[in-house]
């Protein structure tokens, strides 16, 4: 078996908004572990993509399985967010008025389904499991002061550190570095790569600089099809890319 190690598998997938196909006959494959960033022109489907994973548009046709046997198309957003896929929008939207660590801390107790979890203090684990998380982010020093007194990227970490307390073992990850300063961008990447291995991690972003420090293997869409996939050399080689982003 050729994929062995897959953990998303999108084949055929075609979405439809009023006759216009956003996407067509899409086929993807991710692996365990891997980060894998898709890029694209402006209308490429890249959106709609990450929308069909996440359960919040259904294909028309297709399939779209998690690991060997988990039928995406049978469960509904909260479902799958709850089987292991999480997603990052491109806006931040942390609680300001929390701290950092009360930000981590309302993620995991909201990780717990539970509404009434939120009343109960954190156990050892738990803030040992937080506490790792803000070194991993690179905001320990940071963990009393208010969400709202962050840099935009300082938010950007914190958000993906919220992510990773729903221990998601696929991440889908929108724009992570738009608006970031350059040293920003470095520090997230050196975090996106970090964070792979562990679960795999689909990146979409423009920034072509930022994508050729991270990925190992890049998918390029166009016109809701895969129009191709490789390394960031071979896919800016290929005179088909070089053609469709002229032309957008
Ligand atoms: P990308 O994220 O690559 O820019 P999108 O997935 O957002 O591309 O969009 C793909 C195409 O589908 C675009 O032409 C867009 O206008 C269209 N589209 C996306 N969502 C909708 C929708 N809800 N209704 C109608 N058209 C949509």
């Amino acid at each position: 078996d050729t994929r062995h190690g897959t953990i998303l598998y999108l084949e055929d997938v075609s979405v439809s908004f009023d006759g216009f196909r956003a996407l067509n006959q899409l086929s993807l494959y991710i692996d365990a572990g891997e980060l894998r960033c898709l890029i694209g022109p402006n209308g490429a489907g890249k959106t709609t993509l990450m929308d069909v994973i996440t359960g919040k548009t259904r294909p028309d046709t297709g399939s779209v399985f998690f690991g060997q046997t988990i039928d995406l198309l049978k469960m509904d957003e909260a479902a799958i967010a709850e089987a292991g896929i999480g997603r990052k929008f491109q806006k931040p939207s942390v609680f300001e008025a929390l701290t950092v660590f009360e930000n981590l801390e309302l993620a995991l107790k909201a990780n717990k389904s539970t509404w009434s979890s939120l009343l109960f203090r954190l156990n050892g684990e738990q803030r040992d499991l937080i506490g790792q998380t803000l070194e991993t982010i690179g905001l320990t020093a940071l963990a009393g002061k208010r969400a709202g007194i962050l840099s935009h990227g300082q938010k950007q970490w914190l958000e993906i550190g919220m992510l990773l307390m729903q221990e998601p073992l696929v991440m889908l990850v929108d724009e992570p570095v738009a608006g970031m300063t350059h040293q920003e961008v470095e520090r997230t990447a050196e975090l996106l790569l970090s964070l792979q291995g562990k679960r795999s991690i689909v990146v979409v972003e423009h920034d072509m600089e930022f994508i050729r420090s991270i990925a190992h293997k890049v998918t390029v869409l166009h016109e809701g099809s895969v129009l191709t996939e490789g390394t960031m050399d071979e896919v800016q080689n290929d005179p088909r890319v070089i053609q469709v982003y002229l032309g957008d």
